[in-house]
């Protein structure tokens, strides 16, 4: 508990801020209560989305390259903190140190990253159809963002979110999941600590965070003077806020669960495909949105891979995350272990054979924590239950004989986030990644589904939202757009040729 404290005081976190409040923040490490804080009142909610906005009026008007200087420094705080923010993470998401770590570089790579495209935002200029005239798109600030988030990316998500919006010109309310507060605390508290360094060009209510549940977070998405809130989490979440915002025509980022796939061929490397299954079905203990749940494999090497898995699981070290040498943690709590519980003995319902894996681990160690060795459960095909996601480490394998067959499984599924394929095979590969192919918003040929770089454009189709953050232009959601339309004639020509006289 010391270490607890001094690492949250480093990070600006006071032991005044973690006690005695009502919402309770557990360990999933041991179970033990790491802290009891104060929630967000619905007054203080209300206060901060005003303070929100006017905020905005003055962030708007300081140029972007300037604000883009504010991200670099929050990503400095952020390189100095990364060994305490990731260990916050560790202990509080069950997260292996280096996955906790790598969180925080997401963070350090997203706000290099805002800093460049902070003199990058710009629009097109389009050649018009009348003489002596210009058309131009500009892009404007947008208003006060929110950002909700899952437990399983406590710091990187708002990261993610927040720099994109900064560097915009928006500010950000911050509501970070009930279940890994700290960590995003403690993210914020460096976000405040570059705000500090930036001086008074940032105007108060900047950035500003709402602790609390679920009803904290439906203010935010409810309020009109939020024009977007982008929100990570479950499914069943998104389809509470997509309707919700989309009913007083607000914008919104809807990052949901995923169900994602590998399809292994023939002409895989196997050996390659092994290790990449490994990373992304049992690290984070299953619980990325990016997580292998379904394994496709073509009968003729099924045998061949299932033998190198079981013998790679059989081997895995799984145990206390803040361990070095740990590569499966814990689950977050007892819901997601019964809920993994459920899901197995439902498969096995619908014909599934457990191949390795599902039971509770080190119940005499931590009786209040949840630990489980990873699951492969073969299946006759893809049946309700493998359809679903269910947030742990378990993999379904299902063969398939012809290659349509396969990319027919793959995306027979409600969710659309991340996919991949292992081939040498050039026809197979560039068919996976084409408009026939694979329907995720990822699709990747040799690595795993999981594990992506803040470079490339993060989501997903269909339940997963159909919304994308981070790299590429996700920046253009959070600015407006304006064409803008010049006359330099000294004529009034109409579009279309039209004749108004
Ligand atoms: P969750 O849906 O229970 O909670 C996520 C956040 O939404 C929390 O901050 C919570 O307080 C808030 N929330 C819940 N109900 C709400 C409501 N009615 N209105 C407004 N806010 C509400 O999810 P979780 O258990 O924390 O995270 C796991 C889920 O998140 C998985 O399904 C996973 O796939 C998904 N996830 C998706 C991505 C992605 O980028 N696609 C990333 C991480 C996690």
């Amino acid at each position: 508990m010391s270490e607890l404290l001094s690492v949250l005081q480093r990070c600006g976190i006071a032991v005044g801020e973690i006690q005695g409040g009502a919402l309770a923040v557990r360990s999933p490490v041991d179970g033990a209560e790491l802290a009891r804080l104060r929630e967000t009142s619905p007054d203080e909610v209300n206060g901060s989305i005003a303070k929100s906005a006017a905020a905005f009026l003055k962030w708007r008007m300081v140029p972007a390259p300037v604000r883009g200087e504010l991200v670099r420094l929050w990503g400095e705080e952020l390189r100095e903190a990364r060994r305490d923010i990731g260990w916050i993470v560790s202990i509080e998401a069950g997260k292996i140190i280096e996955e906790g770590l790598g969180e925080v570089q997401e963070g350090v790579d997203i706000c290099e990253f805002a800093l460049g495209l902070s003199r990058q935002l710009h629009g097109k200029t389009i050649v018009s159809e009348r003489p002596g005239h210009r058309i131009m798109e500009q892009y404007h600030p947008l208003g006060p963002v929110a950002i909700i988030t899952a437990f399983n990316f406590p710091s990187a998500v708002f990261a993610w979110n927040a720099a994109l919006a900064l560097v915009c010109g928006d500010p950000v309310i911050f509501k970070p999941s009930e279940k890994a507060v700290l960590s995003g605390l403690a993210t914020f508290r460096a976000l405040e600590r570059a705000i500090a360094r930036f001086g008074d060009r940032a105007p108060d209510g900047l950035a500003q965070i709402v602790i609390g549940s679920a009803p904290l977070a439906e203010m935010l998405v409810e309020s009109p003077s939020i024009p977007l809130v982008s929100a990570t989490g479950s499914t069943r979440m998104g389809r509470i806020v997509g309707p919700k915002v989309a009913s007083r025509f607000g914008k919104r980022i809807l990052e949901l669960g995923g169900n994602n796939a590998m399809v292994v061929t023939p002409a895989a490397d196997l050996d390659m495909a092994v290790r990449a299954i490994l990373f992304s079905a049992v690290g984070t203990a299953g619980q990325r949105c990016t997580s292998l749940r379904r394994l496709i494999v073509h009968r003729s090497v099924k045998a061949a891979l299932l033998a190198k898995l079981l013998k790679a699981y059989a081997d895995l070290r799984i145990g206390n995350p803040l361990v070095a040498g740990t590569l499966v943690g814990p689950l977050i709590d007892q819901r997601a272990f019964d809920a993994l519980q459920h899901a197995i003995a439902t498969a096995q319902q619908q014909g599934g054979k457990v191949l390795a894996g599902g039971q509770r681990m080190l119940a005499e160690e931590f009786p209040n924590a949840w630990y489980v060795r990873p699951a492969i459960v073969e299946m006759p095909a893809q049946t309700a239950i493998v359809r679903e996601e269910t947030f742990g480490p378990l993999l379904y394998v299902l063969a398939y004989d012809a290659f349509d067959e396969a990319i027919a499984i793959h995306n027979d599924v409600p969710q659309g986030l991340s996919s991949c394929i292992f081939s040498n095979d050039l026809r197979e590969v560039e068919t996976f990644l084409s408009a026939a192919g694979s329907d995720c918003g990822m699709a990747n040929v040799n690595i795993g589904p999981s594990g992506a770089e803040i470079g490339g454009a993060f989501g997903g189709e269909k339940e997963t939202g159909g919304d994308r953050e981070s790299g590429s232009d996700a920046w253009k959601q959070y600015m407006r757009r304006t064409t803008n339309t010049i006359n330099f004639s000294k004529e009034l020509p109409l579009a279309q040729g039209i004749n108004f006289s």
